[in-house]
């Protein structure tokens, strides 16, 4: 059996969430007529601390449609240089939105209030219109690092102070709150609007939630109709996403103790570089550079092994860890990892 450390979106729909796929009450999604979905949206709003939320068939859909709700063409959005909505949307900010982001130089992912003050643009004719501050929590290129609650409060107090509002990625928003023990609400409460993905660290095959106010969710829904994200009896797919909040959340914390393991058991490999402070959650980061190997050289070798991990860059592999590796598979990725590198 291979032990696929590509991502945690590799996962598998369980027996248990299958047969809540097959059982689920469904209707028409876009009337506003499926008892799952809607149910998924009340609990997900709940969840975040929000007044409504919309189901959305992935997380950059979320992130895009709350770029164009909350900003007009031509304004500026601030984020940290490695973010999701840079590197990994297609240009979408740039194509859909039309916004531009502007890059704050975060540590691990995770800027300050002082990064947001140093970014601010005099209001003048000649420059963008600032707008929105996006915070991505889990920090994915970051190392799967979690935001402290009073980062994002002092950050969010900086943004508001300027007139900015605050979005929030929170792709693995729930590894953030397992590990931290910060409530999903208490994140919530300080953003103006905030998704988690279903498909990511909670096992989905499709889909995610965005939550906001009542009118952000109202215009969000607009977008979702002109950009083709309406569907029909979506509920079989809300229906995983019930399941999930409730069997695949406080499980995260496995998730989070198998990479600290992993990361420990690759640490003395020799030409391995790892930063265990950076192991926060479900994700491990690899420097390759004194191996004398490419990255895609040891991914390619680990196959061998049935071991999958990703290479981010010709120096860097990441390992994800998800509800599909138990302790053994761990233990295997280690002992094919110190086979190709030659302990
Ligand atoms: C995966 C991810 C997204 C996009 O979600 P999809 O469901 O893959 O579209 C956005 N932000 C972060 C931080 C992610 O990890």
């Amino acid at each position: 059996m291979t032990v696929n450390l590509y991502s945690d979106t590799q996962t598998l729909p369980t027996a248990a969430m299958r047969r809540a796929i097959a059982e689920a009450p469904v209707g028409d999604e876009q009337r506003g007529e499926d008892p799952s979905v809607n149910a998924l949206c009340e609990r997900v709003a709940a969840l975040l601390g929000q007044e409504a939320a919309l189901f959305l068939p992935s997380g950059t859909m979320c992130n895009e449609i709350a770029l164009a709700v909350h900003c007009r063409p031509g304004d500026e959005v601030l984020a940290d240089v490695t973010s999701h909505l840079i590197h990994f949307e297609a240009g979408a900010p740039a194509a859909l939105a039309g916004v531009l982001i502007g890059t704050l130089p975060g540590k691990r992912g995770i800027f300050q209030a002082a990064d947001v003050d140093a970014a601010a643009r005099p209001n003048t004719r000649h420059a963008p219109r600032q707008r929105l501050v996006s915070i991505e929590n889990t920090a994915n290129l970051g190392g799967g690092t979690v935001w402290p609650l009073a980062t994002v409060a002092a950050v969010a107090q900086a943004a508001r102070g300027r007139g900015l509002s605050v979005h929030m990625d929170g792709a693995r928003l729930m590894n953030a709150v397992v590990a931290s023990g910060t409530p999903a609400a208490d994140y919530g409460r300080l953003c103006d609007s905030l998704w988690i993905d279903l498909t990511k660290g909670l096992g989905c095959p499709v889909g995610a939630v965005l939550a906001g106010g009542r009118d952000f969710i109202e215009e969000a829904w607009r977008l979702k109709h002109r950009w083709g994200g309406a569907m029909r009896q979506a509920g079989i797919l809300a229906a995983a996403g019930l399941h999930a909040l409730d069997h695949h959340i406080d499980r995260l914390a496995d998730d989070h103790a198998h990479a600290r393991i992993l990361a420990q058991g690759l640490v003395g490999l020799p030409g391995v570089a790892v930063d265990l402070d950076a192991v926060e959650t479900n994700m491990v980061y690899l420097d390759v550079t004194g191996t004398g190997l490419g990255a895609p050289e040891i991914v390619q070798r680990l196959k061998a092994h049935a071991i999958v991990v990703g290479a981010l860059s010709p120096t860097n592999i990441r390992a994800v860890t998800h509800l599909d590796v138990d302790r053994a598979g761990i233990d295997r990725a280690i002992d094919a990892f110190a086979a190709v590198l030659g302990r």
